[in-house]
């Protein structure tokens, strides 16, 4: 750190990505990338934008917010169009968190919150999960502060029913509840068909996971349009053209093609549950996933051993070392080949184990 660093940023952590090695091909399971390229339109689009460089994007990103909008059945003024759904999130506690209002999240979730609430200056609070991990409303009931949930949640792939966040919107119509849906294509049911009952919800989501387009950083957030409104001013804050030309192009491109998108994420299910039941009957303890990834864990290994053997065999997958977690991995769900060969490895070293 250097002596000119403020002293505001002292003691800020910054967030850990997972694992993007360059040194060899892994068989790349730790980020909860897609393992299905983008659509071929996504692709064709982008490139067209090559061209046009030169000039800024639209900084009011019209065609893309309207398609986006119809594609989750709102109208455009309901919707924000951001540099990844990290930058909405972002947006958000810049504008709904202070010192009257901490932001208040799970110990067990994804681990930016904690990042954007120190970055921010205001305080997380977090609220553990119950021991299998599931969120309890009632936690939250009766708090004062802003709520960050992601659903389904990550790393865990647990999904909160709709209806028990409709009974934390309801708790307390004063205070903004955030539920960050990043995984919710994958067998989650979104909230926001409950924006137009509830003005204090913001849904988040992203093209990164189900639409393949981690690279091209996508995401937005739905809302009311006074929400919408506050959102775009902390946009026009700081960076008019968030989404470059060709992420713009891309994901319209990406819209275009439902089938697509509709087809991949429907083998991405299937793959989970296939993965699922291996890993059951290799004795693993998998968590009941929504998303598209598991978290399991097994008593013959330890999680960072079962980590660090796999990544010899060239298979990543993503290990944490906070306390609560760290006897388990979070599997990505790949393709069926992938998944095979996660499977083959895990097995071989499950043999070696014993
Ligand atoms: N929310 C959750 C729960 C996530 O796991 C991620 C991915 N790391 C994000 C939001 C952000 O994704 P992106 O910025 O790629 O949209």
């Amino acid at each position: 750190m250097s002596k000119f660093f403020s002293n505001k940023y002292k003691n800020l952590t910054p967030y850990v990505p997972g694992e993007q090695p360059k040194e060899k091909q892994y068989v790349k399971l730790n980020t909860n990338e897609s393992p299905f390229m983008p659509s071929d339109k996504a692709i064709a689009l982008a490139k067209e934008q090559t061209e046009k460089l030169n000039l800024y994007s639209d900084p009011d990103l019209i065609e893309l917010t309207a398609m986006t909008a119809k594609a989750v059945g709102v109208n455009s003024e309901n919707v924000i169009m951001t540099n990844g759904s990290d930058e909405v999130l972002n947006f958000i506690f810049m504008a709904y968190c202070d010192k009257d209002n901490p932001a208040l999240f799970a110990d067990v979730t994804y681990g930016f919150y904690k990042v954007f609430a120190e970055i921010n200056g205001v305080k997380g609070e977090e609220i553990p999960l119950r021991e299998d991990f599931s969120l309890s409303v009632d936690d939250y009931i009766g708090k004062k502060g802003t709520v960050f949930i992601a659903n389904p949640n990550a790393p865990t792939g647990i999904l909160l029913p709709l209806s028990e966040i409709e009974r934390l919107l309801l708790s307390d119509r004063e205070r903004i509840v955030v539920i960050d849906e990043a995984y919710v294509d994958f067998g989650g049911k979104s909230a926001i068909s409950l924006i137009d009952k509830y003005d204090n919800l913001i849904v988040t989501q992203t093209f990164s996971k189900s639409r393949s387009m981690a690279g091209a950083r996508l995401g937005f957030g739905v809302a009311n349009k006074e929400i919408i409104r506050d959102l775009m001013s902390i946009k026009y804050s700081t960076n008019p053209y968030n989404v470059n030309r060709m992420t713009a192009s891309a994901g319209v491109g990406a819209l275009l093609d439902e089938d697509y998108f509709n087809e991949n994420c429907a083998k991405i299910v299937q793959n989970r549950e296939w993965t699922k039941k291996e890993l059951e009957s290799l004795g693993f303890d998998v968590l009941p996933s929504m998303a598209n990834f598991v978290f399991a864990k097994n008593d013959k290994i330890s999680g960072k051993e079962l980590y660090l053997r796999l990544k010899e065999r060239g298979v990543l997958v993503r290990h944490f070392d906070k306390e609560r977690i760290k006897e388990y991995n979070r599997i990505t769900i790949g393709s069926l080949e992938q998944m095979q060969i996660f499977i083959k490895a895990t097995k071989e070293i499950l043999e070696g184990a014993q």
